[in-house]
């Protein structure tokens, strides 16, 4: 992969790269566009990534379809599939792990101690395979995009990130790999996550500014449904990532959801701004 990106860099080709865990869905394929747009050269990867889920969670099970995902890819015309195995990417004796410090251990991180370290490594890795000039990310899981920003600043990783939005289901749910886990009746309930998040721009369209009163009516109308287990709803500024108690007028805010709906955990997240 490197030796093919340092050649594509020599015939001066920009290089747009859409890192992927697959089981592809439109949210994937929204990247891949963006990306056809930008760059010369557009590279893909599918790796699933052991080192950012915790020994409880759904590595093993994690869905996987790598014959859709060919065809997809081809249809929509990707340049290059990358698609390490684990034992290449992780050799015997792997040693080095990157942490991004603070912003890795709020919201996700309090649920998800070691994620975002995965995250940061398999993201270096790659980038150091890819050289990308630019990489494309998904908005949804917002929280990795200021991670990876950060990292790339601290690091000086060269690539430019290029966030984009949350694709949905036709009904507002958020399109995620993971929606395939949800039973029929899940599927209705995972409809609540986006119904609070349209209460909150309700709300703030109406002219509630405090933190506090928002997240409460947010809470509630997440637990009028039975399958679901809140982990967070949460208002945080969109520059710093941090909480906020009230909101400002002409500021920018995420409103950010982590909800299981039965046994499948989803996030979904909105950014409004305050007129
Ligand atoms: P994943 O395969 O879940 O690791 O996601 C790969 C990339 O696709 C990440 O940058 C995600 O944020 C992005 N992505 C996942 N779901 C969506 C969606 N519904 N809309 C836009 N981007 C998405």
């Amino acid at each position: 992969m490197q030796r093919l990106s340092r050649k594509l860099k020599a015939e001066n080709k920009s290089i747009g790269f859409v890192p992927t865990m697959g089981f592809l869905h439109e949210g994937h394929i929204s990247l891949v566009k963006k990306s056809k747009q930008k760059s010369n050269v557009t590279v893909v990867s599918i790796f699933v990534n052991p080192a950012q889920f915790a020994p409880n969670e759904d590595f093993k099970k994690y869905p996987r379809d790598l014959r859709h995902d060919k065809n997809l890819l081809k249809t929509i015309g990707t340049d290059y599939l990358f698609i390490p195995e684990v034992s290449e990417v992780y050799q015997t004796n792997y040693q080095t792990f990157v942490e991004v410090d603070e912003i890795s251990r709020i919201l996700e991180g309090e649920f998800r101690p070691f994620h975002f370290k995965g995250v940061a490594t398999i993201l270096s890795i790659l980038f150091n395979c890819v050289l990308p000039d630019y990489t494309f990310f998904g908005q949804k899981d917002a929280q990795q995009v200021a991670v990876i920003r950060q990292m790339i600043k601290d690091l000086k990783f060269t690539t430019e990130i290029i966030a984009c939005p949350i694709v949905r289901e036709k009904d507002g749910l958020a399109m995620s790999s993971r929606n395939i886990y949800l039973s029929i009746n899940e599927r209705s309930d995972a409809l609540v996550l986006f119904k609070a998040l349209k209460l909150a721009e309700k709300l703030v369209m109406e002219g509630e500014r405090l933190a506090d009163i928002i997240i409460s009516k947010m809470i509630n109308e997440i637990n009028s449904i039975d399958s679901s287990k809140i982990d967070y709803v949460r208002i945080v500024d969109v520059d710093k990532f941090s909480q906020v108690d009230s909101l400002i007028s002409g500021s920018r805010y995420y409103f950010l959801i982590a909800c299981k709906i039965g046994n499948t955990r989803l996030i979904d997240n909105v950014i409004i701004k305050v007129s």
